[in-house]
């Protein structure tokens, strides 16, 4: 170890195989196969912990609450794949009973997931998944830029689609709500319809990503889902580096060299395992060419606010409701329930979307819950108003995240400068859940994308 002088301030130097910038579950997932075959590795995670945007949390009341990342589903293979290897228990949300649906000021009740009040508003809902799944099917996973109707598609949003599209104004709010909105956490007019096209074929399917049982929202780890996250941090041990913001990435002809706040890390190779706007903050020297910048430069996050209610139990079940509200009876326009396995307590998740989320992040904390109550009694009646713990989560807020759930690209993007996204330059390989074929935008992709970042690098003859 040496300790060099940089900027007047003394820094510690290390020496390792492959730096790996960034501690969650893609980071970790490339620590964790680089040392499997053979490479000394050394993550620089910015924060406190490890997991980035999975995080749990303790309530007051003993349930173990995410407040980021929490439900995986049957085909998130690597995921599942990971959770199993380390033994972590998981269970099946909970899916029993009617959904709640609010439109124009009225709550009404239907089974499953797509509203049954108006058979013109259902039939067009059906026809619009239908339309949107045979289209996303036409989206090259490694290469959305490549679709034959790539320019068209890329050069419209989710929103001028859904109004040239569906004429119905259930439909049109249920789409909004609960495909675009819940999804993405992002304003369909933000969202290029090629990116929303890209993101249903890599989850397989609107059913798929939308579904409880047998969808994305399957199951929920008993202990949270951070759990993934320390348990690889657990394994790499003192391979992993807290407090350690990376500000600089210095690529020299035998290798990187990158700079934290308190340390300098010399490696052959680095991976860059954050988001991609978050990734375009660093600084390059040698500067990154000017496409991969322009990548960055238009790959914003989607904003979310996370919000529990935990109550004495989940008294919507004795109503015969599952605990899934759709609709928009103010800032929250999905609400699931996330009750723990033995249903002793209940627990209600709400999520405060894109714009909304935007919005509301600057109302005072006291405005806020006022708000977020008022909708979940319009959703569950005057007792959803009445929780005895409130916990909630701004995503916006965190220096290193700076939204959610995951950062998408808006119209333009993808056709210009979509073949940047995995490209390396040099000895810079990039991973993170927003560099993901399969399951982009989830953990499972997050844990594709850093085996695959690895896989480069054990390929790599450098
Ligand atoms: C509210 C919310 C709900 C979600 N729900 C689900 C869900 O139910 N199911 C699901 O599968 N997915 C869900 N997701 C998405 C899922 O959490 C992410 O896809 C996944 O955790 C991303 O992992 P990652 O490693 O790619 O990125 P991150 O988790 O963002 O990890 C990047 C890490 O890099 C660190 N970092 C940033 N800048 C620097 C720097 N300069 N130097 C060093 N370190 C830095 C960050 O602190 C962070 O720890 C949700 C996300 C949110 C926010």
């Amino acid at each position: 170890m040496a300790i060099l002088r940089d900027n007047g301030s003394q820094k510690e130097t290390r020496q390792t195989d492959v730096v790996i910038i960034g501690g969650g579950l893609a980071g970790l997932s490339a620590a964790r196969k680089l040392t499997a075959h053979g490479k000394d590795v050394l993550v620089l995670e910015a924060t406190d912990r490890v997991g980035g945007r999975t995080y749990t949390v303790q309530s007051v009341s003993g349930v173990p609450i995410d407040m980021g990342g929490q439900w995986i589903g049957p085909t998130q293979i690597n995921i599942v794949r990971l959770a199993a290897e380390f033994g972590i228990a998981t269970f099946p949300s909970y899916d029993t009973g009617q959904t709640v649906g609010y439109h124009q000021g009225q709550r009404f009740l239907y089974p499953g997931l797509i509203p049954t009040v108006d058979p013109a508003s259902t039939q067009e809902i059906n026809q619009a998944i239908q339309q949107l799944d045979e289209m996303a099917l036409q989206v090259p996973l490694d290469s959305p830029w490549l679709a034959e109707q790539a320019a068209l598609w890329d050069g419209q949003t989710a929103a001028s689609w859904l109004s040239a599209t569906v004429t119905s104004l259930i439909a049109r709010e249920w789409l909004t709500a609960f495909l675009f909105e819940n999804v993405f956490s992002a304003a369909p007019q933000s969202l290029s319809l090629l990116h929303v096209l890209f993101y249903i074929h890599s989850s397989g399917g609107v059913q798929t990503l939308l579904a409880t049982t047998g969808g994305a929202q399957d199951r929920r780890f008993r202990r949270g889902a951070q759990q993934v996250a320390l348990a690889l941090a657990g394994e790499l041990g003192m391979r992993v580096l807290l407090n350690q913001p990376v500000r600089t990435v210095i690529q020299q002809p035998q290798g990187v060299e990158i700079h934290s706040d308190r340390l300098i890390v010399k490696a052959h190779h680095a991976i860059v395992a954050l988001a991609p706007t978050l990734a375009g903050r660093l600084w390059y020297q040698p500067a990154l060419p000017g496409r991969r910048d322009h990548l960055t430069q238009q790959f914003p996050m989607a904003a979310v606010i996370k919000v529990h209610c935990i109550y004495d139990r989940p008294f919507w079940r004795e109503e015969g409701l599952s605990g899934l509200a759709i609709g928009t009876p103010g800032a929250l326009s999905a609400v699931l329930d996330n009750s723990p396995e033995d249903g002793k307590q209940g627990v209600l998740v709400g999520f405060v979307h894109g714009d909304k989320a935007l919005l509301w992040s600057t109302r005072s904390a006291e405005e806020r819950r006022a708000e977020l109550l008022n909708c979940f009694s319009r959703f569950f009646g005057p007792q959803a108003g009445q929780p005895k713990e409130y916990l909630e989560q701004s995503w916006i807020e965190e220096p290193f995240i700076r939204g959610g759930y995951v950062g998408y690209l808006p119209p333009g993007a993808w056709t210009s400068c979509g073949e940047e996204l995995r490209k390396p330059v040099d000895r810079i390989h990039w991973a993170g859940t927003e560099t993901a074929t399969v399951w982009n935008g989830y953990m499972d992709g997050a844990v594709q994308s850093g085996e695959r970042a690895a896989a480069e690098i054990l390929a790599d003859v450098h």
